[in-house]
């Protein structure tokens, strides 16, 4: 009987690193939580061993804490943070049932054997167990008892928020929008009965493929993920689905709560604390086996998966911005390798890195049968204003119109007509945008805001010109004609209400940044705008083609369902960029092609791991000066290059384009050597450092 647990206690410190050996409590195993005494401190800490021999003294934990982790996403998390540079600690605190539930006291009600009602009391223990002594605890117990059967005085109690009665086990039911309505279930289109017969054939072996269900927009891949997810439940497995923000996607929530019920947990940040703790607790037992949910769901705690889909594969979102960096995507290969489970990534505009990964099964046709509408490139160079004159003809002629804008505000930057002055934020090396509703000028970066000026403060000039138009300024003109304009963007706190009001309209012009082109299924939609399509291309990133790409084609899908004379416009200065002329004829295969060229050719993903290490300080130089550092130590490394000013912090970065494959793991660990030398030298004490393998 092994005695001994090692545990990775869960500090944020960086330097600090696990197993740590600690005296095995009863019942414990890998994936128990405990709490342990760390040097002066308490620590959480994750069981990630069991053990005979210890070199070590051996303190006891201070006690076991509620809902152990399954030990396979232990596994995963150790996974993570080997393949992410980042620590056991950081990388296992993503995967803890969710924390911070409200503490009440949850009673029971039920009827005894002898008909009196009886209550029963137990401390709704949460992530964070109630810390009680042996009174509290009493007094706890005795609560019911006091009440006595009549439960009128703890209902008022309840009522004040402090109990919590009900039946045991009831669940607080997520407030997301699905109402999960019934709909019928269509049959199925020969090319989704071709596809889903692929997923089930390599679903039923020993070893799954990984899919890439390549389908253009309109083609009907929720219907095969849904039939697939039927046939997985009934082999008695599990499902987990991968959607982008769920706030834009409440169609597929409700589809999957209308045909699976009560089956389907559902997981994402606006969730309460304590409704996302039930849910939790649902997938955990088992009672839940169908998981719906943004990037985080990847780390929902379910047994026996048989199917795991990323649906709309190439969107950003699946990207976690902090330590550790990971790929959801990645990670969701993982896990269904983990349990022997298919992928499925689907998507219109699939990555170049899946196109080339996985294993494609295509849909290339409408469900409806509409036929994809007519791209027209509008070309810029030598029309004046925002919106050519072809553009604004055809706003005039459409009914219901989608206009997308990659900026949002009212203006782009604001200067002095007489100094030359330009308004930036103080703590970044950025333009202030104007926000003409909210009345100031506003850092998209720190979300540093300041008062719209009315005067120059160098040179006392009245005079302040506007450059450049956002979606603000957009909504602004396009009222001019005359029909309802709504906007949609990250100024827009609700996008539910806007997208229905657009729905419902008659007619109608929808001006928005990249949101509005993403997965709504609108009927009746006959233009689509994009209204500068260098906003995107311009940018200084080998993505910069695939999203340009993704944007436009996304956009055109739109447009035209169920609506024969639909078109699109797509204003650029370019006309002739890959991205832009392959999205116009539909050539979804011959810009993946071009693309995954060009990638080859200059050793960019899939053909490479991109490592980059971003050093940051307050203090002059010191970022660059750490950069040059870990450059020395990464032979071949790009860099250093100095990156713009960000909330105060001087930033410069390096980076590595390592192998893929067998030795993606090595350098992985090479680029974080270099971070830990040169983050413990002293020289370098001002500056902090992060690391972004499968940097986007
Ligand atoms: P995609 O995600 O591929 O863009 P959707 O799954 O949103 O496409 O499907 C588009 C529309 O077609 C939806 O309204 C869906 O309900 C409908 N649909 C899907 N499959 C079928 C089918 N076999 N028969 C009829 N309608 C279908
Ligand atoms: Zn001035
Ligand atoms: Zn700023």
């Amino acid at each position: 009987m092994s005695h001994i647990v090692q545990v990775e206690p869960l500090t944020t410190a960086r330097a600090l690193r696990g197993p740590f050996d600690y005296v095995r409590p009863d019942g414990t195993d890998v994936g128990s939580l405990l709490e342990v005494p760390f040097g002066r401190q308490r620590l959480t800490a994750v069981v990630t061993g069991v053990v005979d021999h210890s070199e070590h003294r051996l303190a006891a934990p201070l006690r076991v804490l509620p809902d152990a982790l399954p030990a396979d996403l232990v596994d995963l998390g150790l996974w993570l943070a080997r393949e992410y540079a980042s620590t056991p600690a950081r990388a296992l605190s993503l995967l803890l049932p969710p924390r911070g539930a409200r503490e009440r006291v949850q009673l029971w009600a039920h009827r005894t054997p002898d008909g009196d009602a009886a209550i029963q009391a137990e401390a709704h223990l949460g992530a964070t167990e109630l810390r009680l002594t042996g009174k509290q605890g009493a007094l706890l117990q005795a609560l019911p008892r006091f009440a006595g059967p009549d439960l009128g005085a703890l209902r008022r109690l309840e009522a004040r928020g402090l109990v919590e009665i009900g039946p045991r086990g009831r669940r607080r039911a997520p407030q997301h929008t699905a109402v999960g309505i019934r709909r019928p279930q269509p049959g199925l289109t020969a090319d989704q009965q071709d596809a889903l017969d692929a997923i089930l054939a390599t679903a039923a072996t020993d070893r799954p493929e990984r899919l890439l269900l390549h389908g253009v927009t309109g083609s009907g891949k929720t219907e095969v993920y849904l039939r697939a997810a039927a046939a997985t439940l009934e082999r008695g497995r599990a499902v987990l689905i991968l959607v982008p923000e769920i706030g834009l996607t409440p169609q597929m929530i409700d589809r999957f709560v209308g045909r699976f019920g009560d089956t389907v947990a559902v997981l994402h940040s606006k969730l309460g604390a304590g409704e996302r703790y039930d849910e939790w607790r649902r997938l955990r037992s088992g009672a839940a086996r169908v998981c719906v949910g943004p990037r985080s769901a990847v780390f929902a705690p379910m047994d026996r998966l048989g199917l795991v889909v990323v649906d709309e594969e190439h969107d950003g979102s699946y990207k976690n911005e902090g330590d550790p960096r990971y790929d959801a995507r990645l990670v969701a290969e993982k896990r269904a390798l983990q349990h022997g489970a298919v992928l499925v990534c689907g998507s219109a505009t699939p990555r170049p890195e899946s196109v080339h990964a996985l294993r494609r099964v295509r849909l290339p046709r409408r469900v409806d049968g509409s036929s994809m509408p007519a791209v027209e490139i509008v070309d810029l160079r030598h029309a004046p204003g925002a919106v050519h004159p072809r553009t604004h003809e055809a706003l005039v002629d459409a009914r219901k119109a989608i206009v997308l804008l990659n900026r949002r505000g009212w203006s782009n930057f604001l200067t002095c007509r007489s100094c030359g002055r330009v308004w930036e934020c103080p703590q970044c090396d950025v333009a202030l945008v104007l926000h003409r509703s909210q009345d100031r000028v506003a850092c998209h970066h720190c979300g540093h805001a300041e008062a719209v000026p009315g005067t120059c403060p160098d040179c006392g000039s009245i005079s302040i010109a506007r450059h450049g138009a956002g979606t603000e300024r957009l909504e602004h003109d396009l009222a001019a004609l005359g029909r309802p304009v709504l906007r949609l963007d990250a100024d827009v706190r609700h996008a539910g209400p806007v997208l229905a009001a657009f729905e419902r309209a008659d007619s109608a012009i929808l001006v928005g940044t990249q949101v509005v082109a993403k997965g709504h299924d609108f009927p009746d939609v006959d233009l689509g705008v994009v209204l500068d399509a260098d906003a995107t291309l311009r940018f200084p990133d080998f993505r910069a083609e695939e999203r340009t790409f993704a944007l436009v084609t996304q956009l055109a899908g739109r447009a035209g369902r169920g609506n024969a004379g639909a078109r699109v416009l797509v204003q650029t200065i370019d006309p002739t960029a890959p991205a832009i002329a392959f999205a116009a004829r539909h050539d979804s295969d011959g810009f993946l092609r071009g693309e995954l060229e060009r990638r080859e050719a200059l050793r960019y993903p899939p053909f490479s791991t991109l490592i980059r290490i971003v050093c940051s300080s307050e203090s002059t130089g010191v970022a660059h000066a750490a950069a040059t550092a870990i450059h020395a130590r990464l032979p071949g490394a790009l860099g250093p290059a100095p990156l713009f000013r960000l909330r105060g912090r001087e930033r410069s970065q390096v980076v590595l384009k390592g192998p893929v494959g067998p030795g993606r793991r090595a350098a992985v660990e090479q680029a974080d050597a270099a971070v830990r030398e040169v983050s413990a030298d002293k020289a370098y004490k001002a500056a902090a450092f992060s690391v972004d393998v499968d940097a986007q």
